[in-house]
């Protein structure tokens, strides 16, 4: 029986994406095959309703694959989650002992390397503990062939995404497996802030030279947070020079941001269009599947327990980036232990309560609309006519975002209150914003002040 699922298992593994697999079938067994009457076990009941809604045909063909006649499938919990930290007794010196326990855990996993200290590279940084979901799975397997063929294909590789996404965990990721596999490859990592104030400082004590020369040796130049470049001539020009230098030689470059150069107002034209002369990459934001996977890496390293409710209940409440995912778990376990309650019973308590969404607070849909319109210097009657003019058809596909995301309205809701006729130029409305979000930051800054009007 366990032969036969492994198999089943394998085969289901090979069609959904690695988050989606071992969030939904991780600690999945077959119970028993009765004559075409398949019973599955799962943890909790949580899953019963996603396999069956999502996952029923190709778990049923995954069976038949392996010589198993299907006609009905029944899922049954088996071992309900149990508490898995115990009530006990909480003092601040159990806390300090359990604090060191958790960091002696990572560390051994760490396999610190001392030699590598003044090359910026912080080993807690690696590909192993960096979770691929479909937020992110270009991205990295661009990371994969650099690390296999530095300097070639994807030179200089560009990254950018939204603050929190995981920009600088992949690109340190890339430079320690480039130490890893080469320890006398040069791999350098800095912030473009720091890489300034080291070029004023070379400057001022005469020794710009060499400061130029230390890059020039370089295999690898990582440079974060690029959309802090100063408009200082001499400084870009300096990263210019540097720049091309090393892409000359065929050196790696590596490049994150925030942003595309073209978004930033301070970066020189020729330097912005050579940034993404191969191609640019991005982060996006997780999905629910992507952040449960995410929360599941992150208690194995920590080498916490958290029931899987905890964490899909944190998932679907975290919509902000992947460093707010990882604060509000780690503010759960430690409330966990200050209350001597598990983390679900927490949750379920009402002891807690995670919302990083937006600002939530009872308002009707004419408010939203009237408000939006307002902004952009318009009547509601205005918005929601059917002018195409630029600005009234912004203003009125921003009303259907908020109203969408927000309030959670249906699209023939919206369609009613912005004065559209069909749902589907709502659905193509709420898209477009989507879309222009990511790269659109005056539309971002417009939207976060229509919702503090709104909300504030
Ligand atoms: P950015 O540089 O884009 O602002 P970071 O790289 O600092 O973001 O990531 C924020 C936090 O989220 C870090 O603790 C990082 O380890 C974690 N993180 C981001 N993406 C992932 C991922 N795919 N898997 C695991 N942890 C991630
Ligand atoms: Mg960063």
């Amino acid at each position: 029986m366990y032969d036969v699922w492994q198999n089943a298992l394998a085969e289901i593994e090979q069609q959904i994406s690695a988050a989606n697999f071992s969030t939904w079938f991780q600690g999945t067994s077959l119970i028993s095959s009765d004559h075409g009457d398949i019973r599955i076990g799962v943890k909790n009941t949580f899953y019963i309703k996603q396999l069956r809604n999502r996952y029923l045909d190709i778990i049923k063909t995954a069976l038949q694959n392996n010589n198993i006649e299907v006609s009905t499938i029944d899922f049954l919990v088996q071992n309900t989650t149990k508490a898995k930290v115990r009530p006990r007794e909480v003092t601040k010196n159990t806390l300090i002992a359990d604090a060191k326990k958790r960091i002696e855990h990572v560390n051994k996993k760490l396999n610190t390397n001392i030699n590598s200290f003044n090359n910026g590279l912080n080993q807690k940084y690696t590909l192993d503990n960096f979770v691929v979901g479909s937020n992110n799975d270009l991205a990295v397997s661009a990371a994969k062939n650099i690390i296999a063929n530095p300097g070639t294909k994807y030179n200089p590789f560009f990254l950018y995404g939204g603050p929190g996404l995981g920009k600088t965990h992949l690109v340190q990721a890339i430079g320690n497996a480039l130490v890893k596999q080469n320890p006398d490859f040069k791999v350098f990592y800095t912030p473009i802030n720091h890489f300034y104030s080291d070029f004023v400082d070379a400057i001022k004590a005469g020794k710009g030279k060499e400061f130029y020369l230390r890059f020039q040796k370089l295999d690898c130049l990582i440079i974060d947070d690029f959309q802090l470049i100063v408009n200082k001539e001499k400084s870009q020009e300096e990263f210019f020079n540097i720049f091309n230098d090393l892409y000359q030689l065929n050196k790696q470059i590596i490049v994150t941001s925030d942003r595309l150069p073209s978004q930033i107002k301070t970066v020189d034209e020729r330097l912005a269009s050579r940034l993404t002369w191969a191609g640019a990459f991005d982060l996006q934001l997780p999905k629910f599947e992507d952040k449960c996977a995410i929360l599941r890496a992150k208690a194995e390293l920590d080498g916490v327990e958290i029931e899987p409710e905890a964490i899909e209940y944190i998932a679907e409440n975290v919509n902000t980036n992947i460093r707010d995912l990882e604060g509000e778990f780690s503010t759960i376990l430690l409330m966990s232990e200050v209350r001597g309650l598990t983390p679900l019973e927490l949750i379920q308590n009402g002891a807690v309560s995670v919302n990083k969404t937006s600002k939530l607070h009872p308002t009707s849909p004419k408010q939203v609309v009237d408000k939006v319109a307002k902004y952009y210097q318009l009547s509601t009657k205005e918005l929601r006519s059917k002018s195409r003019v630029s600005n009234i058809k912004t203003a009125r596909q921003v009303a259907m975002y908020i109203l969408s995301k927000d309030l959670k309205l249906s699209t023939n809701k919206i369609a009613t209150e912005v004065g559209v006729k069909d749902h589907s130029t709502v659905i193509h409305g709420i898209r477009k914003i989507d879309q222009d979000l990511k790269l659109n930051f005056t539309l971002r800054d417009q939207i976060e002040e229509i919702k503090e009007k709104i909300y504030g």
